[in-house]
């Protein structure tokens, strides 16, 4: 069998968080009543002129200079034209052969160093409105009675990024999203969420031999609503299509839905005619010409990036944690706590995490203060200290007086009661699986209502098992 290498290009839509529309006055908001947030403009009566909005140019920019892009002296904007209910004017104001921002390398490190991702390009559009198809199953159009059209998105600002097929594996793709989604959000640009659609990714998937240099036929997989959907249709692709070839089969392009219920894949629509868009200029704007001085401000306001946190941290708490930590924005909790530097990362990464706790609201200092005693005190304690973290006024000092209990001769006539009723447990254990140790830690922290010196029961344990 050949070794298969999979060649993957995403297509990112950003929906800007400006206060207003991109050519018109309209709030730019979400969740409101349907058909509330409309004007002459975006609903394209006729006789209605757009006016560029600065902010969205402004951020654009910003997360241009972000993915190390080009950014044009001169851009344009172009009607996008095909006919959809969702598309009043019967074109897109999109941007085509010169957009804002082009060629850029975007950094996503990796357990093996980094990988540097090319940007074809990242230009600024405004969104279409959004069809809701009532009666179908999964709220697709398909069997839907009727549909209903909400023009409050229509006319949002939406920033188009397209990468290179750089991408070689499901887990690199999820990595460069997370990452990127990371990276906008910092920027303050837009809230880039996932489930609300504010963040939507599409995947353009083919396979090759290892060796071989052309692309071979590319599917599309559209709309994948999270990290992990994206991970899983992209690797779903990648299995059908060496199945395909294995076969003797040819793939097929076209565009393709990937159900993450069933982990099955299906035909969206076959995409035989190429869409002819007509492009053209449009007629209503002038040239984007971003300013030098904008451009200088765009590269004052990007702080370290998150790839460059992920390579510092890395060096103190390992890859895993770095890139953890930096994707879910936690480390700068992390930073703000001092003591050993796994021990932070482990707690502000897992067990905080598990709590709920804003890690902005929590205060760094008791926070510390809590990780270097926390071995000391009751597990029961510290679970409930940190689930107390973010509270206003919070004192480490109210948990750090209980002292777990370490005396041996009050913990091991429950360790032996443990031992007792997991003999398959220890079994596993003394084969060689360690791993279940923590399980048995677990059963003495139960009997103990989480009052027992878990370092304690740890080497109690261990030594009674080898005995
Ligand atoms: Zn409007």
């Amino acid at each position: 069998m050949p070794e298969w290498e999979p060649v993957i290009g995403l297509e990112i839509h950003v929906q800007l968080k400006t206060r207003t529309k991109m050519f018109c006055g309209c709030e730019n908001v979400s969740g409101e009543s349907e058909n509330t947030r409309t004007c002459p403009v975006c609903l394209a009566h006729p006789g209605t002129l757009p006016v560029p909005n600065k902010q969205a140019i402004e951020w654009t920019v910003k997360l241009g200079v972000a993915l190390g892009c080009e950014i044009a002296s001169r851009a344009l904007f172009h009607r996008k034209n095909y006919f959809y209910p969702d598309l009043p004017k019967g074109y897109q104001i999109s941007q085509y052969d010169i957009p804002l921002c082009a060629g850029g390398k975007f950094v996503v490190p990796g357990p093996d160093g980094d990988r540097k991702i090319g940007i074809v390009r990242a230009h600024l559009e405004e969104d279409a409105a959004k069809t809701i198809h009532v009666g179908g199953s999964g709220g697709r159009i398909a069997g839907a009675e009727y549909s209903l059209v909400d023009f409050n998105r229509g006319g949002t600002p939406l920033v188009e990024i397209v990468s290179e097929p750089d991408v070689h594996s499901a887990d690199e793709a999820r990595r460069f999203l997370q990452l990127l989604r990371q990276t906008v959000v910092e920027l303050g640009i837009s809230d880039a969420e996932m489930e609300k659609g504010s963040l939507r990714c599409d995947a353009n998937v083919s396979v090759r031999e290892a060796g071989e240099t052309d692309f071979r036929t590319k599917t599309e997989l559209k709309n994948m609503n999270s990290f992990k959907f994206v991970a899983d249709g992209i690797e779903a692709e990648i299995r059908r299509q060496v199945e395909i070839y294995e076969a003797g089969g040819e793939v097929v392009q076209e565009t393709l839905h990937f159900d993450p219920g069933s982990g099955t894949i299906a035909p969206l629509r076959s995409k035989e005619e190429a869409h002819d868009y007509r492009y053209f200029p449009e007629p209503d704007l002038v040239p984007v010409e971003p300013s030098v001085e904008m451009i200088a401000a765009a590269m004052d306001d990007i702080g370290e990036l998150p790839a460059a946190r992920i390579r510092r941290l890395e060096t103190e708490v390992g890859f895993d944690l770095a890139e953890g930590l930096v994707s879910s924005g936690r480390d700068r909790l992390y930073e703000r706590v001092s003591g050993d530097r796994r021990a932070v990362a482990n707690v502000v990464m897992n067990q905080l995490a598990a709590t709920g706790v804003d890690p902005e609201a929590v205060n760094g200092t008791e926070l510390a203060k809590l990780i270097a005693e926390r071995e000391r005190i009751p597990r029961a304690a510290f679970t409930e200290a940190l689930e107390r973290s973010g509270d206003p006024g919070f004192s480490a000092d109210d948990y750090l007086g209980e002292t777990a209990i370490s005396d041996a001769s009050e913990l091991d006539p429950v360790i032996d009661k443990v031992l007792a009723e997991n003999q398959a447990q220890v079994e596993t254990f003394r084969a060689g699986k360690e791993g279940v140790l923590g399980f048995l830690v677990g059963q003495v922290m139960k009997e103990t209502g989480g009052k027992a010196d878990a370092r304690v029961v740890n080497e109690r344990l261990r030594e009674k098992i080898s005995s």
